[in-house]
């Protein structure tokens, strides 16, 4: 009898002749999130099953599952030959000792002695006449026993599943670049574009040094984060220093958030050039800040030459942001005090609907061109 977790994959069976493409990329995207932890993963008709691991790392390799995008259940089962024997030895060891339940079983091996319905009868019986506090309830019972007859002489049996993190392996829907910032948005932006599959990197302007180290740090732990769902991400760091202290020297300071914004577009699509990303991804919430009204909006996407501007965020209130941020584990970080580049010479009252013109005359009077390549100059690249 050997323990063995069972992997369910979500929309990959949906993908008709990319299936196979869909499919490796969840056995590499698994191999990269069980790094370092004893296993091997074998498909078996239709799904994965991680085997020959150590028990005491059981919960560990769920835990480390469940961040992997593309997989739709998980259940910690038992695998054993497929004799009648030895499937009740197994599921008297995973069945509940009390409440109500039911046996379903699947019988793939169509040349096993007894039908499905015959198994499920026969395993049935005898768990109820092992244990005394359960009772079975076919329409609704409190558990479900399920037992697998494979093709390959093998049976698996387990009692629960537990719900994996859904979505498409990432890899498998290109390359973005994220805007993530220490705040609570951006890191939930790059998650929910990492579950339709898409392989995210970072970039990340500081202004150094106005801003201090552990803000830097603060990004680096969220990258961290949102890396166990991107299995692994790169951190591109760029100082915006130079272009705040000419946009403080030269212009009005009701526009230092929306040149600031406009200068961080134009860096990032030359970084998402350089690294072959396809879109480039934000953290915008329509509305929630001033810099966030549809003209603020326009102004930065104005300067983008040619690749889109995903925002998953658009329509989200804060609330439900949060709720994301919780659920993938970066909030508690998020919501450290540092402070964000754009607080940096923030003035009183930043304009709420910058207008085109207006902001055009004020770019004037700074050698854009110059300060972008300058900015670019200073990239760090960390791999997360
Ligand atoms: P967040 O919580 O992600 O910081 P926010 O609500 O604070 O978002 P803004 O500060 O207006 O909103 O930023 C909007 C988006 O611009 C962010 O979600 C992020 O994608 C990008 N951004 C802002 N500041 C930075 C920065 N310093 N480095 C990289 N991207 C940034
Ligand atoms: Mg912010």
């Amino acid at each position: 009898m050997e323990k063995v977790i069972i992997v369910r994959y979500s929309e990959i069976h949906l993908k008709g002749n990319n299936r196979g493409f869909f499919e490796r990329a969840l056995f590499v995207n698994m191999e990269k999130s069980l790094g370092g932890i004893k296993h091997e993963i074998r498909r078996s008709s239709g799904r994965y099953l991680i085997e020959n691991f150590d028990e005491s790392q059981t919960d560990d390799i769920v835990e480390s599952l469940k961040k992997v995008f593309g997989i739709h259940s998980l259940s910690v089962g038992l695998k054993v030959k497929s004799d009648m024997d030895e499937i009740f030895a197994a599921a008297k060891s995973v069945c509940s000792t009390e409440g109500t339940f039911k046996v379903e079983t699947h019988r793939a091996d169509k040349t096993f002695a007894l039908n499905s319905m015959q198994i499920s009868a026969e395993i049935g019986g005898r768990l109820l006449s092992q244990f005394k506090n359960i009772k079975v309830d076919v329409h609704n019972p409190q558990f479900t026993l399920s037992i697998d007859v494979r093709e390959n002489g093998t049976t698996l049996v387990f009692n629960k599943s537990v719900k994996g993190a859904g979505g498409m392996p990432v890899g498998t829907s290109g390359r973005g670049l994220l805007l993530i910032s220490g705040g609570i948005d951006s890191p939930v932006a790059g998650h929910m574009i990492a579950k339709r599959g898409m392989a995210v990197e970072c970039i990340h302007f500081h202004s150094y040094p106005y801003t201090n180290l552990q803000a830097r740090d603060k990004v680096i732990e969220l990258a961290k984060v949102l890396s166990q769902y991107t299995c692994g991400t790169k951190l591109h760091v760029i100082s915006v220093t130079a272009i705040q202290e000419e946009i403080h020297k030269k212009c009005n300071g009701e526009f230092m958030v929306t040149l600031l914004r406009r200068f961080m577009m134009r860096i990032a699509e030359k970084i998402a050039k350089k690294v072959d990303a396809q879109c480039i991804i934000t953290g915008e919430s329509l509305g929630q800040v001033a810099s966030q009204t549809i003209e603020g909006i326009t102004s930065s996407n104005s300067v983008i030459e040619s690749l889109p501007v995903l925002r998953p965020l658009c329509g989200f209130d804060k609330d439900e942001i949060i709720e994301r941020s919780r659920a993938m584990g970066a909030f508690e970080i998020s919501i450290q005090p540092y402070e964000d580049c754009c607080t940096v010479f923030l003035p009183k009252h930043p304009a709420i609907h910058p207008n085109i013109e207006e902001i055009l005359k004020e770019e004037e009077k700074l050698d854009v061109e110059g300060l972008v390549n300058f900015a670019l100059s200073t990239e760090e690249t960390l791999k997360i």
